[in-house]
């Protein structure tokens, strides 16, 4: 009798789990209170999205998540690993405000690069880089140097790059705030067409209220000095990739801009039963 993979009964564990997590930097002129008792699951397959003020510690929540950063406290766990072996599997794709770019490598040859850390042969690597081009629209572009693009340009190569392996996870920080507006919608609804086919994770940080509503599952309210998570808020959208534009018309998508805003606004404490509802 042949044996079934362990992995194929057993349940799939969340993207990421962070749990009672505080960060405090040392600097020289004292220390720094990042973020204090972070707790938040991300369940596979979710699209959560933190927002709030500059300095609420949103990048510095992600650095950890990436192990980017170690915490001063508590624990992060993506897949169930810890978050420095996860790194080491490369079990996910990361696109960061700089788009972080190898100056001496080609557009193509940055965007195939974890396809080639991976082995992938030279042949399935340029098929999946011109797939990739093509979706974020610089095919003609393909063999370009980094310092040759415009900001906006740069991060669609980065967002490239943390699809190319079509990975679980993608941690986002701010992906899309150098895009023109235009071009940001696009991008949008292109990464929730991606989602919806690969079934990926999305940790993302954005300082726009609709991206946040458009895009999440849940959208995570951090509050400044120290950072923390103020409030959870579930979003009641129904995505059909088919019709994703009119969604931003809808009434549901106001009234979730309205309860973020609300959230950011009020600094109201949290509700119960809001923190950890799951939408999937
Ligand atoms: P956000 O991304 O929400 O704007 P950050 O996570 O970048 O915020 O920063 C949160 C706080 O931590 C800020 O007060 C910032 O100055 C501080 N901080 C971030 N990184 C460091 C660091 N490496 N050293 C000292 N302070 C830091
Ligand atoms: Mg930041």
């Amino acid at each position: 009798m042949t044996q079934l993979p362990e992995s194929s009964s057993a349940p799939r564990s969340d993207a990421v789990s962070v749990k009672a997590v505080d960060k405090t930097f040392d600097t020289r002129s004292g220390q720094v209170q990042a973020l204090t008792s972070i707790d938040l699951t991300v369940s596979a397959g979710e699209f959560v999205s933190l927002i709030g003020p500059s300095g609420c510690g949103k990048s510095t929540l992600m650095r950890l998540i990436a192990d980017l950063d170690q915490p001063t406290a508590g624990s992060v766990t993506v897949f169930g690993k810890t978050a420095s072996q996860a790194r080491r599997d490369q079990d996910y794709g990361i696109a960061f405000q700089q788009a972080g770019l190898l100056p001496w490598r080609t557009v193509a040859a940055n965007v195939g690069l974890p396809l080639e850390l991976h082995g992938a042969s030279s042949s399935a690597r340029s098929a999946r880089v011109a797939e990739l081009l093509d979706m974020v629209g610089l095919s003609d572009f393909a063999d370009r140097y980094p310092d040759q693009l415009s900001g906006g340009m740069q991060q669609r190569v980065a967002i490239a790059r943390s699809l190319a392996e079509k990975p679980d996870l993608l941690l986002m920080d701010e992906p899309f705030g150098a895009l023109d507006e235009m071009t940001r919608e696009r991008m949008q609804t292109e990464l929730l067409r991606i989602c919806a086919e690969t079934g990926a994770a999305v940790v993302f940080v954005t300082h726009s209220i609709p991206e946040a509503v458009y895009l999440s599952d849940r959208v995570v309210v951090m509050s400044p000095r120290p950072g923390r998570i103020q409030e959870i808020v579930p979003m009641a959208l129904t995505r059909d990739p088919e019709h994703a534009e009119a969604l931003r018309e809808e009434r549901a998508f106001f009234d979730g801009v309205t309860a973020v805003r609300e959230a950011l606004h009020t600094g109201s404490p949290v509700p119960t039963g809001a923190r950890g509802v799951e939408n999937r």
